[in-house]
């Protein structure tokens, strides 16, 4: 019997982060642009590895604009 595993998950994380003029839309909190690196794993193994930018909130996290 053969067993698949399906376990496919996607992280990124923020390599670096620069202070941009602008504001977050959901706190009014600062707006960086940050260095994002995406990370796809396959049953924990990291296969695929992209590297983007977005403009964040520097207080709630959130992704206000994402250049890919
Ligand atoms: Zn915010």
């Amino acid at each position: 019997m053969v067993c698949f595993c399906f376990l496919v998950d996607q992280r990124w994380k923020l390599t670096g982060t620069k202070p941009v003029a602008g504001t977050c839309s959901r706190c009014g909190g600062g707006a960086s642009v940050g260095d994002m690196k995406t990370t796809t794993r396959f049953c924990y193994v990291p296969f695929y590895w992209k590297s983007w930018k977005a403009i964040i909130c520097t207080f709630c996290g959130a992704i206000l604009k994402s250049y890919r």
